[in-house]
C-alpha cells in the first residue's frame, strides 16, 4: 500500500487558513480557503464577498456613543478596530492598521504610531470631560467655584461642616 503525502500549503507566521464564501447567492457561491491574520475576528463564511479580492480583515469592534440631553440616541459615535485590506489599491491599507470610524462615515486609517498619539489625545479629552462634568454638577448645585472649600460647601448644602 502506498500513501500519497501532499504538502499542506505554507501559511505565514501570524496567519491562519480559514474558509470564505465567494460569489453571490444569485450567481452561485463557493467556499475557498484564504489566509487570514490571527487577529481577524470576521466570519468570512457569513460575510460573503463577490470575489477573493474583496475580502478584508477586521478585528474586534470597540465603540463609544456620545448622547445628548436634547436628542434621542447618540449624536456622536466613534469606533476603532484592527483592519487590513490585502488587495487595496492603496498599499498603505494592505498592512494591519487601526480603523477609526465615526457616524458621518469619515474613516480614519491610523498607523500604530498615529493610533497611540490619538489614544493619548482621547485620554486627555476624557480627563477634561470628567473635570467639566464635575464643574457642571457643582454649578447645578449652586456652587460655581469647583475649588470651594469642602467644609463651606457642606454648610451651604445644609449639612454640618
Ligand atoms: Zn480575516
Amino acid at each position: 500500500m502506498t500513501t500519497t503525502v501532499r504538502a499542506f500549503p505554507a501559511i505565514r507566521p501570524g496567519f491562519k487558513l480559514v474558509p470564505a464564501v465567494i460569489g453571490t447567492p444569485a450567481t452561485g457561491q463557493q467556499i475557498v480557503y484564504i489566509e487570514c491574520p490571527n487577529w481577524c475576528t470576521e466570519d468570512h463564511v457569513n460575510e460573503w464577498q463577490h470575489s477573493v479580492d474583496d475580502v478584508s480583515h477586521w478585528g474586534d469592534y470597540y465603540g463609544a456613543g456620545i448622547p445628548s440631553l436634547t436628542a434621542e440616541g447618540p449624536v456622536l459615535e466613534l469606533s476603532a478596530r484592527l483592519f487590513a485590506d490585502p488587495t487595496s489599491q492603496d498599499v498603505r491599507l494592505r498592512e494591519a492598521h487601526v480603523l477609526v470610524e465615526g457616524l458621518a462615515g469619515a474613516d480614519a486609517h491610523l498607523t500604530p504610531t498615529m493610533a497611540e498619539q490619538t489614544a493619548d489625545d482621547l485620554i486627555k479629552l476624557a480627563a477634561k470631560l470628567r473635570t467639566a462634568a464635575r464643574s457642571a454638577r457643582l454649578a447645578r448645585n449652586g456652587d460655581s467655584d469647583p475649588d470651594m472649600d469642602g467644609a463651606l460647601r457642606r454648610v451651604r448644602e445644609g449639612q454640618s461642616a
